[in-house]
Formats: structure tokens, C-alpha cells, sequence
């Protein structure tokens, strides 16, 4: 779970104007705008362990499909890739796990 954030220019229903907001995306879903002229801010309504868990199950059921896929395209290349897999994980695993807690503390601090 991560947040990304992204400057767009859009109608601000308080400045009665066309402003620059900042939209903060949670997975690629948005999950805030706020208009930087007034801070007038529009929060969703998004359940944090709800996302998680959506997040996870779509990890856990994509896996083993990419990996058969692999496997099904050619033995050797899936072969190869396999360790370099192994070695990455933890590290991608434990950046994942500080990206997550992050998001659902700062989405603690903002109901
Ligand atoms: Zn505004």
C-alpha cells in the first residue's frame, strides 16, 4: 500500500476558480484533492484495512498465474529468473511492509 502524489489543475468549488490541486493517490485510487489556494480538502471515504486486504489477496492470487505463465513459456528463462526472485524478496517485502504503515498512519491521522 503506498501513497503517490500528483499537482493537477482543477475547478475548486470554494476559489470559484481553476486551481492547482494536489491529488494523493493510495494504489493508484484517488484518495485526497486538496486545492493549494484556499487548502479547502476533499478526503474519500476509503477503508484503509479494506484496500490492504484487497491488496494482498490480488498478490497472493497473482503470483503463482505469473509464474506458471513464465514456466509455461520457457523452462530455462523461469529458471534463471528464479533466484534472483528468492534474493529480492525480502527486500522488496520489507520495503512494502514501512510503505504500507506508513499509509495507514498517516490515514489514521487525517480521520
Ligand atoms: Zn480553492
Amino acid at each position: 500500500m503506498k501513497f503517490s502524489e500528483l499537482d493537477a489543475a482543477l475547478y475548486c468549488s470554494r476559489c470559484h476558480d481553476k486551481t492547482l490541486h494536489q491529488v494523493e493517490y493510495l494504489n493508484n485510487k484517488i484518495y485526497s484533492i486538496e486545492c493549494t489556494n484556499c487548502h479547502h480538502k476533499i478526503v474519500s471515504e476509503m477503508n484503509p484495512m479494506r484496500e490492504l486486504y484487497k491488496e494482498v489477496y490480488k498478490r497472493v492470487t497473482s503470483k503463482p498465474t505469473r509464474l506458471t505463465k513464465e514456466y509455461k513459456e520457457g523452462s530455462t528463462h523461469f529458471l534463471g529468473q528464479l533466484p534472483k526472485r528468492v534474493l529480492s524478496k525480502p527486500y522488496r517485502l520489507k520495503n512494502y511492509v514501512s510503505e504500507t504503515k506508513n499509509a495507514l498512519k498517516k490515514m489514521k491521522a487525517e480521520k
